[in-house]
This record gives structure tokens, C-alpha cells and sequence, in this order.
């Protein structure tokens, strides 16, 4: 970057921090420093920064928990922008959230107003309302998927052109653990769900018993939850697990003895070692049953 569009986004943005470490913004606590890294708190101001970041050229990525992301051991060059944009409403059976809202936080207060006969299933995830419409976060309700593009109405996102434009679901494609955001760069602003009304303690008690369900199976290691999607008709944990591969490790990087689905960082793992043992499993995974992995974990700054 230049030095001259450097001091000019110092200029309009003096909280811009340079050669900040990643790792400590994600869960799977991995990844060296990004050149530039701003926390947006303010909806103006990220999309002020994000249209900056273009005029000047520079490389930006929205990030939200970081729940589900490696990011490289050199880093990111350029800006790393993390949405910290939270605010939310709950009108009538409609969650009105930014996008750097925490998904457990508004799904919990929503419960609490009795909003969320379905929507609950979701209320574990740890990560925020754009990071979860980016990858169509979901989870199993009745033996169904249940996932976050199934409760939005509407969104505002940031286009390629700059426009702010108010699409609804249709505009995302949904499917698997997957959205149009994933092909295009464009950032989720503003989004609106809606759920039926039900008993607020009948929810509050579901998603108590799933938390609990879920740190039964939680490696107690940081990682960044399932690291392959599932194929069709299968499961990858039961895929890898079936290739002897728990407990397999490169460094510090291992698969989880819980659940073979999981990668863990042992304390010191670099994104090297996460990137090779994720070669070892793909390549495992197809040799026995002719099955091409995918990950659903995103990378960042990984020149693959
Ligand atoms: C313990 C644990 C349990 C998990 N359980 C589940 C589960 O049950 N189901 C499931 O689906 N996932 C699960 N995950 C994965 C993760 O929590 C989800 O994918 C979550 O939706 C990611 O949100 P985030 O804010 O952390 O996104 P990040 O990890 O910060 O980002 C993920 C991607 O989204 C993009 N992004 C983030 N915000 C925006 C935005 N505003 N606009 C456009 N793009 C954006 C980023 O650029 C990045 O590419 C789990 C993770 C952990 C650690």
C-alpha cells in the first residue's frame, strides 16, 4: 500500500490499527497479523471504510466472531475489518439485528419474549448475524435442517457498487452452509427474521438442553466448528473417523478424539499444520470412498 493512502485512511479512521495479530479474533486462536485492522462499532463508519478500502484499492475483509475462519500464519494483507456493529430489536415476532449482532444473544432474548419456535435450534452458534447469513448457518431440528436463511425476510447489504440495497431471501440462493455472499464481496448491513410466537420457558429450555448437548461433544481445545461440510447422503466426521484419522496430528494441529469433524488447535498450532492435515484427511476421505471433502471453514489470506 502506499505510504500517501495510508496516512489518508489514518486520516479519516485514527482508530486504524496496523500489524495486528488475527489469532486472539478467532476462535481456533491461529493467524498472524493483518497490515491494517479496524473494529467497527458504528454502521456508518464500516461502510465509510469499506467504500474507502475500494477508492484506495485495498484488500478488505468483513469479519465477524471469527467462529468460523483460519487464517493464515503470515496474516492478512491488508484490512480486516471486524464487525462489531450489535444493535438489535425484537418487535412483535421479527429480531431486527446489525450484522455484527451475536446470534446466541439476540436468539436468547428473542426467547425470552416468546419469539422462536424454530429459530431456537440456532441460538448456540456462536458467531454473529452476517458470519451466520454468509454460510447459512444451520443445525438439525427433528431430524431436519433447520438454518438461518430459512428466517429471513429481508436484509440491507453493502452491493459491489457501493449501493445499499434491501433485498429478501431469494436474493441469497441458500443452500447448504452456503450463499451468493460466498461469490460475491458484498457485506450483510441489517437483517430482519421472523419466527412464531411460543412459550417463552418451553424455549428457554430447549436451547438450555442443546447447550448442554453441545459442550458434551465440544473438543476442549479452540477450534472453529466442523471443518467439511458434510457430502450427501453422509457425514464427514463419520468419513474420517472411518479412516482411523481421530487423533491423527501435524503439530500442534489435531483431529478431535470427540468428534473426527473437528480439527483442534493442541495450544501452538500454526495454520500450516491445520492446512496439512486437512490435505491428509481430504486425501484419506477420497482414496477409501471416492469422496471429495469440502471445506465449510473459510480461509483467510491462504494462498491455496
Ligand atoms: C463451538 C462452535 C460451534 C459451532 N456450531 C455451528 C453450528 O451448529 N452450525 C453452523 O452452521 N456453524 C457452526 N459453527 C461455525 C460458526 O459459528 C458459524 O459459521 C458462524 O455463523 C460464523 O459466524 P462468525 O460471525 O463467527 O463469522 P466469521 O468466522 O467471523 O466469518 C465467517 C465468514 O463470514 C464472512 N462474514 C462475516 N460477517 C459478514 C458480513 N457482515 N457480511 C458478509 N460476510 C461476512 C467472513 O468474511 C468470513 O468469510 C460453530 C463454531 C464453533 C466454534
Amino acid at each position: 500500500m502506499k505510504l500517501e493512502d495510508y496516512r489518508y485512511l489514518k486520516k479519516h479512521f485514527k482508530d486504524i490499527q496496523e500489524n495486528v495479530p488475527l489469532a486472539p479474533y478467532t476462535t481456533f486462536k491461529i493467524g498472524g497479523p493483518a497490515d491494517l485492522f479496524y473494529e467497527a462499532r458504528e454502521m456508518d463508519k464500516l461502510i465509510e471504510l469499506i467504500e474507502l478500502a475500494k477508492s484506495l484499492n485495498i484488500s478488505y475483509v468483513v469479519i465477524g466472531n471469527g467462529s468460523n475462519i483460519l487464517v493464515a500464519d503470515s496474516g492478512f494483507r491488508g484490512l480486516v475489518i471486524k464487525n462489531s456493529c450489535r444493535n438489535f430489536e425484537i418487535k412483535d415476532n421479527l429480531i431486527v439485528a446489525e450484522s455484527g449482532a451475536s446470534l446466541p444473544q439476540i436468539l436468547h432474548e428473542a426467547a425470552g419474549q416468546g419469539i422462536g419456535q424454530n429459530i431456537w435450534v440456532l441460538a448456540n452458534i456462536p458467531g454473529t448475524i452476517g458470519g451466520a447469513v454468509y454460510g447459512n448457518a444451520g443445525s438439525i431440528l427433528n431430524n431436519q435442517m433447520v438454518s438461518i436463511g430459512d428466517f429471513l425476510v429481508k436484509a440491507k447489504i453493502l452491493a459491489a457498487d457501493g449501493n445499499i440495497n434491501e433485498v429478501d431471501r431469494d436474493y441469497f440462493d441458500f443452500s447448504y452452509r452456503s450463499s451468493k455472499l460466498k461469490q460475491n464481496q458484498e457485506t450483510v448491513l441489517q437483517v430482519i427474521l421472523a419466527d412464531s410466537k411460543g412459550e417463552s420457558t418451553e424455549i428457554l429450555k430447549m436451547i438450555d438442553f442443546d447447550k448442554r448437548q453441545r459442550m458434551g461433544k465440544y473438543p476442549a481445545y479452540p477450534f472453529a466448528g466442523s471443518f467439511f461440510k458434510n457430502p450427501p447422503h453422509s457425514r464427514a466426521g463419520e468419513l474420517i473417523e472411518q479412516c482411523g484419522l481421530k487423533g491423527q496430528r501435524v503439530g500442534e494441529a489435531m483431529v478431535s478424539e470427540k468428534h473426527a469433524n473437528y480439527i483442534v488447535n493442541l495450544g501452538k498450532a500454526k495454520a500450516v499444520d491445520v492446512l496439512e492435515l486437512a490435505r491428509m484427511i481430504k486425501k484419506r476421505v477420497k482414496e477409501k470412498f471416492g469422496v471429495e471433502l469440502q471445506e465449510e471453514i473459510q480461509y483467510l489470506g491462504v494462498n491455496e
